[in-house]
């Protein structure tokens, strides 16, 4: 086989990418848009030794679990990559794709992944549920005005004005951004050229209080005619923080140092409630029961900023810090250590059922908002500490962080770390710290599969292991597994 020759390939399975693969002549092949159970034409785009890349040409056999995407331009914008999988299929990829992992990197049976393993926590209706949106504004090769978001692999932008993973109020915000930009001839920013004025606008909601927020981040210091802009803006309902945001740099990094608030607040709420799924099985009494449960849970209020990190999903985030908190079995009694905590959403989160939570984080902003966050919910067994978890923790392990005191046997350690996944030294000083049990919530299975393997080989084992669909739509899966230490 050569570039630019054509094939046929059936797909039999999808990449972490979210690419189709298939297998030509002892070729594995990887296909954009083409989906499992797809028999495809393809042409080749891109040889290596044992694998290639092609182009989707025609899909010869639909696959059964195709599904008529709901937006039209799914092909064009590199958002999403499964919209046009059935979303049963979506959850049972992603819950192979964690298997496979634990399997393959982590070297755990098959059967005991079976044995511990839970069905993935979906989403009942999975569009809608980004809270956080950040449009590019530039211009399409006829000189239009465009926002958008920018295509697979590419600075070019898609006009999407109402992305299907956003929320309504991101379509409007846009119309009242454009007709501004139109009627003041506003310029947008030129990523080549370096000129013009608006490059993104930025757009928050809170779902529990309906609040919105709006920042646009703008390569200068201020915008003709703001208090127009802002009457617009400020009549869509929510509406309740307009900023500016000063980026003149060229790069591709999103927001500057520089904040100016325009209108209203400089932070929006939100706030996050415990939750019980029922499961699907349940009888009426069951889900009666989760539902008072869910109810009787005191959630946790945050100020978020346009900076803030922030978790995207809210819907399934509340799923998956609940069972954080459930697999932690908290008394009232644990210390525990959140690390990796970004502003605490997990610290607080258990803080109202353990004696302590001590949290790190790198981000020093996100270390300020945490204690902030602390301070607005009135937990005061909560304490934060910049600097790298590794070094932090293993301060503290030897006895050398005095702001936290005598080193305390630690009964729970939470971990979320980037993708990377964990620091060695940080995986050394839980093993050295022994805690009865860790919860490591994972955004990358592969790193997740290594690292449970040194806590396994250390005197853990693994207890229970839920995938949690955060990206519906998307190839991302999230992965919550409790291990505790094994009983000698
Ligand atoms: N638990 C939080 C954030 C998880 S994201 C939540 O659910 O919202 C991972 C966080 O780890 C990010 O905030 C990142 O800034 C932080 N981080 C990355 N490397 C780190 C390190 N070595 N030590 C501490 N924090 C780190």
């Amino acid at each position: 086989m050569k570039k630019n020759d054509l094939f046929q390939v059936e797909i039999e399975d999808m990449s972490a990418e979210g690419l189709g693969v298939g297998h030509v002549d002892g070729m594995t092949f990887f296909i954009k848009d083409a989906l499992v159970g797809d028999v495809v034409e393809a042409l080749v785009m891109k040889l290596k030794k044992h694998y290639g890349y092609g182009r989707l040409r025609r899909v010869l056999q639909p696959s059964v679990y195709r599904v008529e995407p709901r937006c039209p331009l799914e092909r064009l914008c590199g958002g999403c990559q499964l919209q046009a999988l059935s979303y049963p299929k979506q959850l049972e990829l992603k819950q192979q794709l964690v298997r496979e992992n634990l399997q393959r990197i982590g070297g755990f049976s098959r059967s005991l992944l079976e044995a511990v393993t839970e069905p993935i926590v979906g989403m009942e209706d999975p569009y809608r549920y980004r809270n956080k949106a950040q449009y590019p504004v530039g211009r399409d090769r006829e000189g239009n005005l465009v926002m958008g978001f920018y295509a697979a692999r590419s600075h070019r932008i898609v006009p999407v004005e109402d992305c299907l993973l956003g929320v309504t109020e991101n379509a409007a915000v846009l119309r009242v951004v454009k007709e501004y930009m139109e009627t003041r001839e506003v310029m947008p920013y030129d990523e080549t050229s370096g000129q013009g004025l608006i490059r993104h606008v930025l757009i928050r909601k809170g779902f529990h209080t309906g609040e919105l927020m709006v920042c646009l981040v703008i390569n200068g210091e201020c915008l003709p005619d703001e208090e127009r802009l802002c009457e617009m803006l400020a009549e869509i309902p929510g509406m309740k923080s307009i900023s500016l945001n000063v980026n003149r740099e060229r790069t591709n990094v999103i927001l500057g140092e520089k904040m100016r608030l325009l209108w209203g607040e400089p932070t929006i709420g939100d706030v996050l409630y415990p939750r019980k799924e029922a499961p699907e099985e349940a009888d009426a009494e069951q889900r009666a029961k989760a539902v008072k449960w869910q109810k009787a849970g005191k959630g946790v209020s945050f100020r978020i900023s346009p900076k803030s990190f922030y978790q995207v999903n809210p819907v399934q985030t509340e799923k998956l810090y609940s069972l954080v908190l459930e697999y932690a079995d908290l008394t009232g009694e644990e210390i525990i250590w959140d690390l990796y905590c970004g502003i605490g959403t997990i610290s607080l989160f258990l803080a109202g059922s353990a004696r302590r939570v001590y949290g790190v984080e790198v981000v020093p902003e996100a270390v300020e908002d945490a204690r902030e966050n602390a301070v607005l919910n009135g937990i005061e067994n909560a304490v934060f500490f910049q600097g790298r978890a590794e070094e932090v923790f293993s301060a503290y392990a030897k006895g050398q962080l005095p702001e936290a005191g005598e080193a305390e046997p630690v009964d729970v350690v939470v971990v979320d770390p980037p993708r990377k996944g964990c620091d060695p030294l940080c995986l050394e000083t839980i093993l050295a710290m022994s805690p009865k049990r860790v919860v490591y919530v994972s955004c990358d299975p592969a790193t997740l599969a290594r690292d449970l393997r040194i806590l396994c080989e250390g005197g853990y084992e693994l207890r229970r292991v839920r995938p949690v669909d955060q990206f519906c739509q998307g190839m991302h899966v999230e992965t919550v597994v409790l291990m505790s230490q094994v009983k000698n």
